[in-house]
């Protein structure tokens, strides 16, 4: 798998220059850049230092999208901004770097550049918690930190203060064209973090952007590196895909890579007929994807017993779980034969074997029979309701629904009515 090649990458870090694209050149006002962002950039300038905003944020509102957060990037060390900002905390172990917070419990994560090193190529097994990303804890330059980055698109930076997006990766021209590209060798950045081909893969979907040849062959090629990730890191990428809108485009992506087969397996399971587009699995997936664009997020955990409904009640029909799906007590035993390749936290297990047990239990009392208020006190009644509603078929499934969602609202008021007329007692 070694080769020992030494040769450099087109776009390498030493002496690139940026090519700079001044207010004009692109779509980014100031006024759609978060104030608190562009304060904690006009301050660290104040004192003297570079600071950017980077990452998703530049993608987003170059595509004219909503960014999800605002990331800055800066030569000050974490210290540095903490004598700065009253506001901060520093976090991480091995790379440091300031969280500062804000009102409603919004936080802005500023980075000091980073190192672009090469770190050592994983070795055979190599299973650590840690994975193969190694060495991160080296603080580097604002080209190295463009450099260090995973796709192009990702790699631009923005100056509040003069409104230039710096482009040392060629991100400007691959967000006009259309283009997920890996900044450098695809394999090597796929070896030094196999998790970018998650990343990929999420990014081509979500922009409906096309990856570039030479970064599908690599994946094509290496999608087994995935299992020399770090598990967690595996898991905390798939929860970003289940909350992407376009969580089916990633799996069918996925599954032509490779990948799937080494993270959802059970998903390839009779040639992929869960996957077919007529299976109601899909079709479950795709109310997921609307309601999440529609702007009513569903849990991970919804999600994931989505998924081990199917792979437990062995079918692509709906109909058929309800009377596959075994008691809630051998249940357990049936779920541990899923996920068998993805580290799922024995909380989420647990969780998603009680929505399962509510699910079925649910769907087999007649909407008459049905006493909402047993659910009342469910920990899990949201996405009870979620699950329900997505997983609805006939009128009967739809009363079900009825019934059991105007127990959220209730809910709703009692939290956030707290400054109205009653005072929460204390506990
Ligand atoms: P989102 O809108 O999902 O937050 P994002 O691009 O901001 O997308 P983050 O996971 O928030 O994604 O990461 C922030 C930035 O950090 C990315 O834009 C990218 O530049 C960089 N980055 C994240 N993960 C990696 C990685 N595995 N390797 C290299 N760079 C990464
Ligand atoms: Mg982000």
């Amino acid at each position: 798998m070694s080769h020992s090649e030494n040769t450099t990458p087109d776009n390498t870090a030493e002496d690139a220059a940026a090519t700079i694209y001044g207010p004009s050149d692109h779509l980014i006002r100031k006024n759609l850049i978060d104030d608190d962002a562009k304060k904690i950039c006009y301050r660290l300038q104040r004192a003297g230092f570079k600071a950017y905003v980077v990452g998703g944020g530049v993608r987003d509102l170059t595509l004219g999208k909503e960014p999800k957060d605002f990331d800055i990037s800066t030569d000050a060390t974490p210290r540095e901004i903490k004598s700065l900002f009253r506001n901060c905390r520093i976090i991480g172990r091995r790379f440091k770097l300031a969280h500062l917070y804000f009102a409603h419990g919004k936080n802005i994560e500023v980075s000091t550049f980073r190192d672009t090193i090469d770190p050592p190529e994983p070795t055979e097994g190599d299973q650590s918690a840690a994975g193969p990303v190694l060495n991160d804890n080296i603080y580097g330059t604002e080209v190295s930190d463009a450099f260090r980055r995973d796709i192009t698109i990702n790699g631009l930076f923005l100056d509040v203060s003069t409104m230039e997006i710096l482009d040392y990766v060629g991100g400007m021209q691959d967000l006009r064209d259309g283009i997920v590209r890996v900044i450098g060798e695809p394999i090597q950045r796929f070896r030094e973090d196999p998790v970018r081909m998650l990343r990929v893969v999420r990014h081509s979907a979500r922009n409906g952007f096309r990856i570039e040849s030479g970064c599908w062959t690599s994946i094509l090629e290496n999608a087994e590196l995935i299992t020399q990730s770090s598990q967690v890191r595996v898991f905390d990428e798939l929860k970003k895909d289940f909350s992407s809108g376009c969580f089916l485009t990633i799996l069918h992506l996925l599954g032509e890579t490779g990948i799937l087969e080494y993270i959802l397996p059970e998903l390839l399971e009779n040639n992929g007929r869960l996957l077919s587009a007529e299976s109601d699995f899909s079709q479950c997936l795709e109310r997921v994807d609307d309601l999440v664009v529609e702007g009513e997020p569903v849990s991970a955990t919804v999600i994931l017993t989505i998924i081990a409904m199917f792979t437990a009640g062995d079918s692509i029909w709906l109909a058929d779980l309800a009377e596959r799906l075994p008691e809630a007590s051998d249940l357990s035993e049936r779920l541990s034969s899923c996920f068998t390749r993805l580290v799922v936290p024995k909380k989420e297990r647990e969780r998603i074997q009680l929505l399962l047990g509510l699910w079925s239990k649910v769907r087999g009392i007649s909407p008459k029979a049905l006493k909402p208020n047993a659910y009342k006190r469910s920990p899990i009644l949201p996405d009870l309701v979620a699950l329900l509603e997505i997983t609805c078929l006939t009128r009967e499934d739809a009363q079900r629904v009825q019934l059991l969602r105007p127990l959220l609202h209730l809910d709703d008021d009692h939290s956030h009515d707290g400054h109205h007329h009653h005072r929460k007692p204390h506990r």
